[in-house]
Parts: structure tokens; sequence; C-alpha cells
């Protein structure tokens, strides 16, 4: 028997929004992490030039010598972009500064949109048996994050607790669409999951309730708290499920992480 809770090839899930500052690779870094502590294996591509994710996984400068610079640019092989980080089932492709170039160095490249995409669906990819490859986005919709999304099978968007959250949303849903007309039909939305969330703010619940009034089923039944330990964890290199288990960030994570794998058993049967 096939089991339905295990992804045929890797799920590609970008996640991003324009805003900075929204939880977009905190929530990359604890949902891998997530997804790893219950035996899947996960790739986290770091999209962004900030390198945070590669930073937040215990990837330091010296040790990004391949990057997804390399690998959208200069066509580097997978097995010298993916490092393993030192959780298990975690691996990365990290990325520098460098990959601020990235945008208009490759202008002229006619497949410029479809780089990620085609990087990614290589043979060599089988090897590695991923069940989830994680895109962490930069800020904005640029064509690192449209790579992200032509390359992806859905967007997971964090949406941060706080008033204006729902503004930039109509910019980054017309983007998928305008995806979705154009290199990727079946681009779906995976979710938008509510970040630093503060439930004795009132503001914070406006925001849930606009969320769900709006964007209805979209929006996760898991919320991330805003809680100082999942903030803390990047400093030591490591995501809030190793640096405090049982914080309650660790445990939203591993909320959301169980919706998303529901999520695949959803469209699977
Ligand atoms: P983005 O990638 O969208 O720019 P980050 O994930 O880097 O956003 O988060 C922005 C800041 O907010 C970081 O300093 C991060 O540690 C902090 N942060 C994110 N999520 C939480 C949370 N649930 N509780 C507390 N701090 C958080
Ligand atoms: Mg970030």
């Amino acid at each position: 028997m096939t089991d339905l809770s295990r992804p045929v090839g890797p799920r590609i899930i970008a996640v991003a929004n324009q805003k900075g500052g929204v939880g977009k690779t905190t929530t990359t870094i604890n949902l891998a992490a997530a997804l790893a502590e219950q035996d899947r294996r996960v790739l986290v591509v770091d999209l962004d030039p900030q390198g945070n994710a590669s930073t937040g996984l215990g990837i330091e400068t010296a040790q990004r010598i391949a990057t997804t610079y390399e690998l959208l640019v200069d066509d580097a092989a997978l097995d010298e972009v993916i490092q393993d980080t030192s959780i298990e089932n975690l691996a990365i492709i990290p990325a520098t500064v460098d990959l601020s170039s990235a945008d208009i160095e490759l202008i002229a490249n006619e497949k410029r949109s479809f780089l990620l995409h085609d990087a990614l669906r290589q043979v060599a990819m089988d090897a590695y048996a991923f069940d989830y490859i994680l895109i962490d986005c930069p800020p904005s919709l640029n064509l690192l994050t449209v790579n992200a999304m032509v390359a992806a099978h859905s967007v997971l968007v964090p949406l941060q607790s706080e008033f204006f959250a729902l503004e930039g949303l109509s910019q980054l849903m017309l983007t998928i669409r305008e995806v979705r007309q154009t290199a990727n039909p079946t681009l779906r939305i995976e979710g938008v999951v509510l970040t630093m969330f503060d439930r004795r703010n009132n503001l914070s619940q406006q925001v849930e309730q606009d969320a769900r009034d709006n964007l209805g089923d979209l929006v996760f039944a898991t919320i991330i708290p805003r809680n100082v330990r999942v903030s803390e964890a990047p400093s030591f290199a490591m995501p809030v499920l190793s640096y405090d288990p049982t914080s309650q960030g660790a445990k939203a994570y591993r909320a959301l992480a169980q919706e998303v794998m529901r999520n695949q058993k959803k469209q699977a049967a």
C-alpha cells in the first residue's frame, strides 16, 4: 500500500511575503525542523541574500562556498550546494549576499524564471529522497521570489499579527495569479499562518478575525505565538525545536507541521 502521508517526490513550498520581518525565515527554519522531527526528509533552500535561514540553521559564512547563487547562476551540481545541518533529516542550500546581484545578472537569460524549477527537478534530486523542500524567499516580489513560485507546488504565507498585515496580501495574491497564468498553473496556496501572535493584544485578535473573515479556510488553524525563545534560537544557530523543545513556539511549529502534512493527505486523496 502506498503511504499517502508520504509525498511522491518532494513537495515544494515557497515561504513568501514581500514584507520583511513577518516571520518567513523563522517559519521556514522551524517548520522544516518540525517536519524533520516527524522523520520527513527536508531541504531548506535559502533564497534570501541576507542568508538568515543559513545562519539560523548553523551554516557559518565560511561554510557557504557553493550556494543558491551558484545553483541558479552557474548551474552548480546539487551535491556541491546541498549541505547537511546538525539536525537529522534536515539539509540546506545556503545563501550569501552574492545572491543580491542574481536579479540583474539573469535579466538576459530567457529561462530566468525557471532556473530554480529546473534545478530542483534534476534527476540527481531523486537520490536525496526529500519529502519537503521549503524555500525561504526574500522580502520582495522580485525575480528570486518568482523563481520560488514557479518552482513550488504551493505558497505558504506568514502574516504578522499587526496592523496593516492584510494590506500587502493583495499584491502577493496578484503575483501568485500571474505565476499561475504564465509558468505554473497548478500553484496552490498552502495557507496563511498568523505569526508573532499576542493573545493579550486586541490588535492580534482583530487581525486574526479579519484574516479568517477574508481568507476563510486558507488560514491555518495553528497560530504562532510571540515567544521569546523563538527569537533567541537563531543566535544559538538552531531552530527553537532544538533550543527549547517544550516552548510554546516549538509546540506551535509542530502543530503547523501536522497541518501541512494533513494538507498533503487531503490533496493526495
Ligand atoms: P522575515 O524572514 O519575514 O524577514 P523573520 O523570520 O526574520 O522575518 O522574523 C523577524 C524577527 O521577528 C526576527 O528577529 C525573529 O526572531 C522574530 N520573530 C519571528 N517569529 C517570532 C515569534 N513567534 N516570536 C518572537 N519573535 C519572533
Ligand atoms: Mg527572512
